[in-house]
This record gives structure tokens, sequence and C-alpha cells, in this order.
């Protein structure tokens, strides 16, 4: 049987060969064939070479080169579309996903009770509490309004069975959240938890602001509360001023109250106003997707491969 293991790669070069080392450490007893394809998502430093070095020591390493950076999504999604194993798994480069979990992980696939193993990080060490905080929230809100289920400290590192890839291939969307995407296919998951541990080299490519809009990115993928939230606001509020202008009408005719209140009449224009404009920026989020889905740009572009068969273009 075989297993394909995609591994996105974004300036990784010193990461890459301890990589390599420990996955051949974890897959010496196994029984599996493997393929371990790199996908290059356009590195600015001697990535791509080294991986060709790999490669040519072991034709189990396969590369797919994008020719510009697109992301890790995308990466990952390259990595679905051309992989050929019976199972296929993804996980980074950088040893936070320890290669030595994967023989327990096939173990549990062997058995058949489940069709994916996946991993979460207990502990949250070595991160700024700030961005810790604003994870849990995230995890909370997500969970709560949308069809996905997000596991709080979930890693992209999981194994999945041949069925659950291609389903996975079928979300073809180009606005991609894959622990949503990973949820929403549904299928039994196994959840194992481990100790989070630092990059061994290099740095991460994770900014604050970069993970707040990637998010709000997979709140707006996975649901459509938000804009659910603002028609019920405009509801609400066209209730509360029908009310009000009731009550000053008959306010007016029964005791003829002059005009009084400047300051409060700007400040409802001002509240209900700021509202408004809350709301179209909301609807202004789904357009923009819907924009960008509708463009149909491909995922991805391959420049160099050393896979016959792969899809260069998607
Ligand atoms: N990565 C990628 N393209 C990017 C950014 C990151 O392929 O544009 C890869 C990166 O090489 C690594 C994985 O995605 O293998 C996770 O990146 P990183 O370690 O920076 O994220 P973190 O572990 O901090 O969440
Ligand atoms: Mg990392």
């Amino acid at each position: 049987m075989k297993l394909s293991i995609i591994v996105p790669c974004y300036n990784e070069q010193e990461a890459l060969p301890f990589f390599y080392d420990e996955f051949r450490k974890a897959l010496s007893h196994s029984v599996f064939d493997y393929e371990l394809i790199f996908v290059n998502d356009g590195s600015t430093d001697e990535t791509l070479s080294c991986i060709k070095e790999l490669a040519k020591r072991d034709e189990n390493v396969k590369y797919l080169s994008f020719s510009r950076n697109f992301g890790k999504e995308a990466a990952m999604y390259a990595g679905f579309c051309n992989a050929d194993g019976e199972y296929v798994g993804v996980m980074d480069a950088d040893m936070q996903d320890p290669p030595a979990l994967i023989p327990e992980m096939l173990e549990i696939l062997c058995s058949g009770e489940y069709d994916c193993v996946a991993t979460r990080r207990v502990s949250r060490k070595g991160e700024p509490p700030i961005r810790s905080f604003f994870a849990r929230i995230f995890y909370r809100i997500i969970n709560k309004i949308s069809d996905a289920n997000v596991v709080d400290g979930a890693r992209d590192f999981r194994i999945m069975r041949r069925e659950m890839a291609d389903a996975v291939v079928a979300m073809a969307e180009n606005n991609r959240f894959s622990k949503g995407i990973f949820g929403w296919v549904g299928f039994r998951t196994k959840w194992i938890p481990f100790e989070n541990t630092e990059r061994i080299a290099g740095k991460t490519k994770w900014s604050f602001w970069g993970l707040l809009s990637y998010a709000l990115d997979g709140i707006i993928n996975f649901s459509e509360m938000p804009l659910n939230i603002a028609s019920w606001f405009g509801l609400v509020m066209t209730a509360v001023s029908f009310f009000f202008l009731m009550v000053i009408v008959i306010r007016k005719l029964c005791f003829g109250d002059p005009v009084a209140g400047w300051a409060s009449t700007i400040s409802i224009m001002l509240f209900i106003g700021g509202i408004q404009l809350f709301c179209m920026g909301v609807m202004g989020q789904y357009i923009a997707k819907i924009y960008g889905e509708s463009k149909k740009r491909p995922h991805y572009i391959i420049s160099e491969t050393n896979k016959s068969n792969a899809e260069r273009i998607r």
C-alpha cells in the first residue's frame, strides 16, 4: 500500500534535511510504500535545489514547484490533486508536525475504524499570549456559527483514506480554509493530541494581522451568519424606530411639543449611519468572495515537477 505525504515548503532550506531524515527514520519499519510530495511554494531561497538533491537520492521524493508563492492552502491543494497513494497525508516541513507520529497514525487507519487521523496540539507553548487568546475566541465563534466542526488546536497534520482525499479535491473553491474543509467533508476522524514544539529552523510566515485576516476568511467561507446578523440588525432597528415614531407622533398630537433635542437627533443619525456602513461592509466581504470565485482562476501554476502525470495548472 502506498502513502502520499504532502509537504508545503516556503523558504524551508534549513529545515528540509532534518525533516527528510526524521521522516525516513519514522517509516523505516513500515510496510508502506511512500511518496513524499514536496510542494515548493515559490521559495526565494535554495529550497527547490535542496528538494531536487533529495529527489536525486530517493526516487520516492516528488516535487511540484509553483511559478510563484500561492500560499500554503494552494500548496496543499496541489498536493491533494497530484497524490496517488491509498493514504494521503499533509505535514509541515518545519518539524512542528513530528514525523514520529506517522506509524501510530497509520496503525489506527489500518485498523479500519477511522477514515482520518488528525493531530491537535494540547498546549500553545511558545506562542504569544495575545495570539492564543484570539485563537480561542476564533474557535469558539466559528464552531457556533458554521457547519464545519473546527477543533481547537487542530493542525493541518493529518493522514486520511483515499475516499476523504477525493472529497477534499472535489471541494474546488478558490478561497480555501483547510481546517474548515476537513471538518465539512465529515468522515470518522480520530484526534491525536501532542505537545507543541517550536519550529526547528527558519521563521514562521504568519504575522498577527495575517492570522487575523485568515481567521475572518475562515468565518466568511464557512458561515452566512454575519449576513444574517446584518439583516437582523436592520429588522430590529426598523421595529425600534417605528415604535419611537409612533411615540413622537402621538406626543405631538396630544401635547403639541416644540422641536427640541438636536444633539440626540444627530447621535441617532450617526449611530444608524454607522450600522449601515458596517452591514454594507459585511455584504462587501461576501461580494468580494463571490468576485474571487467567479473569475475561476487556477489555484496554482506548476512551473517544474518530476511527477510525470502532474496536473500542472488547476
Ligand atoms: N508555507 C507555504 N506557503 C506559504 C507559507 C507557508 O507553503 O506561503 C508552508 C511552510 O513552509 C510550512 C507550513 O506551510 O511548511 C507552515 O508554515 P509556518 O511554519 O510558517 O506556519 P506555523 O507553523 O507557524 O503555523
Ligand atoms: Mg510551523
